[in-house]
């Protein structure tokens, strides 16, 4: 469906960035080319650096250069682009960029909309918000004015709050689009569809019929070039009280009344507020963390540029999600996510309980034992869904076996997908927040992981704890087989 272009002048604070260069300009520029931004948008980049527009152009035609083969388009979308030399904490030089502002709205017919996008060192992401509000880069004659901000948001509960408190003294709740790249993939939007547009999906979406879920986000990858980061981070922190947290609120939470943000994100707070938050006891039964050594010809974490050789940082998280309502009662949620693992796959497998009796295995065939049926939500790199169901084989005789309905995106469809980054932004510039992060759940997962994550901080681990390209630790797999379980994934 073809809809009205959106009005809008971009502030982009960390214009020349890693992300702004690799991510947003592409995913902007495909906005363009599809129509959603035509005519009446600007952009402003924005860093210290000292830049002339026409320099700025240059970089957009380059970042956007294997999404066009069309000089001429590619030159006119970069002509809607202006650098402005900014130091974030130089209030003069917000001033100026209200004027800025002022003039592009006017020259490119914006409304006054307005879209602040914070891709800077999260240290940044309060005094940038809090400068535009006190030295009037907002708009304030109608237009609307929304401000974007990048991972990580915090590192605990206690910074997220304090960097949500700085926010929200500048902007309102429904103001700010908290970025979850993951929440941007094709098969995460599509959970609330799998599930509430399909009764026989639905009806069986409880502790009555579902035995687990399986949520793997893993990478093949190690650290690269961002130990500095990394090493302060973890996985923990950096996949799973973000991604993997906001896939298990898509997949826990209850049937919202209708499709809008305002009440996915209440029933999505209620699921991750309903998650049993451990006590050091049930962290060290509940959690396992990892550190990948070597293995596949490459190195240990501990010997990977920039990390420290006595780092204990887990490159690899697990963990077992219960919880306390009646929709999930006993059900539980398994998470990993880690680098250097065997493979490269985000994936969602639900397993189903099998059948109380299974009556064949009383016949007089002796066929094969059924298994449960599996439930698979492919996020990447390939997309899709697949249902292992028990059916007979067709040999002579009453044999049972298991076949894959099964469901992939061609790969002519999957060069069709939006990337994460411009679904996002399209969101953006409609004002829809469903796929953004709610302060409330963010508040959730960093109280649900903050007790893991301090046990770590005070407990010697025992590293490294899996080889690079394996699936992981040991002791990921001893968490599901105290329950009688074990990962479908790779089987
Ligand atoms: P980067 O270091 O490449 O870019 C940061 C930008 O900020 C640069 O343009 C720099 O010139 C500018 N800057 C730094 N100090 C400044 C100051 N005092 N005043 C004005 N400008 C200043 O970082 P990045 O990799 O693009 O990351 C940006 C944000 O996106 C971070 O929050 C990061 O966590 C997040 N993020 C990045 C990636 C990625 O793949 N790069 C992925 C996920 C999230």
């Amino acid at each position: 469906p073809t809809e009205n272009p959106t009005r809008a002048t971009f502030m982009l604070f960390g214009g020349t960035g890693d992300l702004a260069l690799r991510k947003l300009y592409p995913a902007i520029f495909n906005l363009y080319k599809k129509g959603s931004l035509s005519t009446h948008f600007a952009l402003v980049g924005l860093s210290r650096k000292a830049l002339t527009d026409e320099e700025f152009r240059a970089k957009i035609i380059e970042s956007i250069s294997s999404e066009t083969d069309d000089k001429a388009q590619a030159e006119e979308f970069a002509s809607h682009f202006y650098w402005k030399s900014h130091d974030v904490t130089n209030t003069d030089h917000y001033k100026e960029l209200g004027k800025i502002a002022d003039e592009l709205d006017q020259k490119y017919e914006t409304d006054g909309n307005r879209i602040f996008y914070v891709s800077m060192a999260p240290r940044f992401f309060g005094i940038v918000a809090k400068n535009l509000k006190e030295q009037g880069v907002l708009s304030t004659n109608g237009g609307f004015n929304r401000l974007v901000i990048e991972k990580p948001f915090g590192r605990d509960y206690a910074s997220a709050k304090e960097l949500n408190d700085e926010l929200t003294s500048a902007f309102n709740e429904n103001q700010i689009y908290r970025i979850d790249h993951y929440l941007g993939k094709e098969t995460t939007q599509a959970i609330p569809v799998i599930r509430f547009g399909n009764p026989i999906i639905e009806a069986i979406w409880n502790q009555n019929y579902i035995k687990d879920v399986q949520i793997t986000l893993a990478e093949k990858l190690g650290v690269e070039d961002r130990a500095g980061y990394y090493d302060t981070a973890g996985a923990l922190r950096d996949m799973i009280q973000n991604h993997t947290l906001q896939i298990v609120s898509y997949l826990a939470m209850d049937e919202p009344n209708s499709f809008v943000d305002t009440e996915i994100r209440r029933e999505k707070v209620k699921a991750l507020e309903s998650m049993e938050i451990y006590d050091a006891d049930g962290v060290k039964q509940n959690f396992v963390r990892g550190q990948y050594g070597a293995g596949d010809g490459t190195p240990a974490y501990r010997d990977e540029p920039g990390v420290p050789h006595d780092s204990n940082n887990n490159t690899y998280a697990a963990g077992k999600i219960v919880f306390n309502n009646p929709r999930w009662g006993k059900t539980p949620f398994y998470i990993r996510s880690g680098k250097k693992l065997a493979t490269k796959t985000g994936r969602i497998d639900i397993e189903f309980k099998k059948p109380i009796v299974d009556i064949f295995a009383k016949g007089t065939h002796q066929p094969a034992e059924l298994k449960s049926n599996v439930l698979t939500l492919l996020i990447d790199p390939k997309i899709g869904i697949t249902l292992e169901i028990n059916t007979k084989n067709s040999a002579q005789g009453m044999h049972t076996e298991t076949v894959d309905l099964s469901y992939l995106q061609s790969d002519a469809r999957a060069a069709e997908v939006p990337l994460p980054y411009e679904r996002l932004f399209h969101d953006i510039l409609k004002g829809d927040g469903t796929y953004f992060a709610s302060w409330p759940e963010v508040a959730a997962a960093w109280k649900y992981v903050d007790p893991v994550q301090k046990l770590w901080d005070t407990t010697q681990p025992d590293f490294p704890n899996y080889e690079s390209g394996s699936m992981g630790p040991k002791a990921a797999d001893e968490l599901l087989a105290r329950d009688g379980n074990s990962w479908y994934f790779p089987n």
